[in-house]
């Protein structure tokens, strides 16, 4: 059989999954689950991994699965990750999909991720005897702040076998369904949480001269931050500060003794980022010393930037170009949000890439973490044969074709 051909096969083989994958999709749409409460989620995939004949393992970092899959000769190993957390929101769509447990959402979409890995899965048990090398399965719990990468790695996720690439993916909400982005280096940036707390001095609205306006210090501190990233930051380099949340104050003509900010920073250079801290904790002291109160930050990473091995880049866009076309494929895309994919890359080289989920004309293409987030679902199809075809590749070796 020659190269093409398989490649053909593979991809027809994941469009004959379809109906199944979006079968799964839905049921898991359908029952969300909160990060490291994804029981119901993670037994189902464990059930489906043992039925295929891999050896299973649950309660890793929690609620995440491993399953391996051993192909007929020794190998490399290629880990393949997929979350599987919902995120705390109330869904407003109306589909009959919709999701059953109130306040809770796939808004990110990692019930595609968790329905692709499935797919794959079988797609991969049934060519096992083609495979020079161990696929190993991870369905993690928690990404969505909750560390559930770390917890797997605690768990001992890249020992036993220990992976030589490891590859995910994620639907993209910012692209049209089927377009395929796999960028060399930083492809999501690092996520930093801060908590500003401010102490003024409270006291009647109408007498300002005999309090210190706890207000006035966050607005200012707010205003003087945007400098940081305007002003402090080479402009070569990428990075964003965010204030989301201010917090101060309990009636119209009371001056507030205290403020309490949060925000975010966002970046993907660590010598940026410790510029930026040092920036804005200076920031936050001396405006508040300026105008009489004292302030405090606290700054705690999250993850750390998402970086590519170039190899691993190049080798995902030619095999996404084999099965797509190179009009479908860019390696020219980023951006500011974050994943802790980036644990894995940052002690196992790979790829993690982004496949466009968006149809307009279908009315899905709401962002991500919006309640009426949505996906084209012919990007289940997609998803598997890009990914299965990597795998194929990469396990299959060469020698196999033509
Ligand atoms: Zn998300
Ligand atoms: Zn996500």
């Amino acid at each position: 059989m020659n190269q093409q051909s398989e490649i053909y096969n593979l991809k027809s083989e994941a469009s004959a999954l379809q109906a199944q994958l979006v079968l799964w999709r839905r049921d898991f749409h359908r029952h969300p689950e909160w990060g490291f409460q994804e029981f119901r989620t993670s037994s189902i995939v464990a059930r489906h991994l043992s039925s295929l004949g891999m050896e299973v393992q649950t309660g890793v970092g929690k609620t995440g699965v491993i399953g391996l899959l051993e192909g007929s000769q020794p190998g490399p190993v290629v880990m393949l990750r997929f979350d599987m957390d919902a995120l705390p929101i109330q869904e407003a769509n109306q589909t009959d999909y919709v999701s059953q447990t109130p306040g809770v959402m796939h808004a990110c979409g990692h019930d595609a991720h968790t329905a692709i890995g499935m797919g794959i899965a079988q797609l991969m048990a049934q060519h096992r005897d083609e495979l020079k090398g161990t696929l190993k399965f991870v369905f993690q719990p928690g990404e969505e702040g909750c560390g559930g990468a770390l917890a797997m790695i605690k768990d001992r996720v890249l020992e036993d076998p220990k992976p030589e690439i490891a590859l995910g993916l994620h639907v993209w909400n910012d692209q049209r369904v089927g377009l395929v982005a796999a960028g060399s280096g930083g492809v999501m940036a690092a996520a930093d949480i801060f908590t500003i707390k401010v102490q003024g001095k409270g006291g009647h609205g109408a007498q300002p001269h005999l309090c210190i306006d706890a207000v006035l210090i966050a607005s200012q501190i707010v205003v003087a931050l945007q400098s940081v990233v305007a002003r402090n930051v080479n402009p070569r380099q990428t990075a964003v500060v965010t204030v989301g949340t201010i917090h101060s104050g309990t009636a119209f003509n009371i001056i507030a003794d205290t403020a309490e900010l949060t925000g975010t920073i966002r970046t993907f250079d660590a010598l940026v980022r410790e510029d930026i801290v040092r920036r804005i904790t200076d920031i936050v002291e001396n405006t508040a010393r300026a105008l009489g109160g004292g302030a405090t930050i606290e700054v705690k990473a999250i993850s750390p930037a998402t970086i590519n091995d170039d190899r691993a880049a190049q080798f995902v866009r030619e095999i996404a170009i084999e099965v797509l076309g190179a009009e479908r494929v860019t390696a020219d895309q980023f951006t500011m949000t974050a994943e802790d994919m980036s644990e894995f890359l940052n002690r196992v080289p790979g790829c993690f890439f982004f496949i466009g989920s968006a149809n307009a004309e279908k009315g899905l293409n709401a962002a991500h973490h919006n309640p009426h987030f949505d996906i084209d679902e012919e990007v289940l199809p997609l998803g598997v044969a890009v990914l299965a075809t990597a795998v194929w590749r990469y396990l299959g070796g060469k020698t196999t074709t033509n």
